[in-house]
């Protein structure tokens, strides 16, 4: 209970030194959304995309699941959030940047690559869609040690890239350069954030890593 107080002493604050204070950006807000920006982030506690990135409110519009997946194209009888929020995103709000936002030390990756997670009800199900990418990751990694994870966890944003394009109202934006697919990764071990680049065909680091970290 203790946390659910700090919440609510939270939102207080919230209210008093941003949502009340003069310019703050809820004084449009409240009219309307229109984000440039969508990003699919995992629901890892420690990668808030909004912290990490150290936005405005109404400046990402947000999708978060386990291991930060895009599912691909599957108009059936199912019920596909995620690609709900896509359908939005793209069609109704019109961002012009779409972010997998993926991440190191992320639970879901370590649980699809020790198939620990193969017996729950949904988590397993859901991972299995990076099946493919874990196939081809363990053929270069003898142990699921450290280098594996992070390897997966690369793969990962690389197979939700690819699904994207699997939408073809999505396909159809990209192809004519009204929008913009990014794959980025979090690397909470050094504060390192990194973009994928399909010329190097490699992650490279956008910002340098974090100097208190250098000095370990
Ligand atoms: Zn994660």
């Amino acid at each position: 209970m203790q946390k659910i107080r700090d919440f609510i002493l939270g939102f207080k604050s919230f209210q008093d030194q941003y949502f009340c204070r003069e310019g703050s950006p809820f004084s449009e807000l409240r009219e309307g959304q229109s984000p440039s920006t969508l990003v699919v982030a995992c629901c890892d506690s420690r990668t808030d995309p909004s912290l990490i990135m150290q936005c405005e409110p109404g400046d990402i519009f947000v999708v978060r699941n386990i291991a930060n997946i895009v599912p691909p194209y599957e108009p059936d009888a199912g019920y596909h959030g995620v690609s709900a929020a896509l359908e939005y995103a793209v069609l109704s709000l019109k961002v012009a940047d779409i972010i997998i936002l993926g991440h190191s030390s992320c639970g879901g990756i370590k649980s699809l690559l020790e198939d620990s997670a193969r017996g729950g009800e949904f988590v397993g199900k859901w991972t299995s869609i990076l099946d493919p990418a874990r196939s081809q990751v363990m053929e270069s990694f003898e142990c699921t040690d450290e280098r594996a994870a992070k390897a997966l966890e690369m793969a990962g944003i690389l197979t939700s890239m690819g699904n994207l394009l699997t939408f073809p109202w999505l396909a159809e934006r990209v192809a004519d350069g009204s929008l913009t697919i990014h794959g980025w990764y979090f690397d909470m071990a050094c504060g390192q954030l990194f973009s994928y680049l399909p010329q190097t065909r490699s992650f490279e680091p956008l910002a340098p890593r974090c100097p208190a970290r250098d000095k370990e």
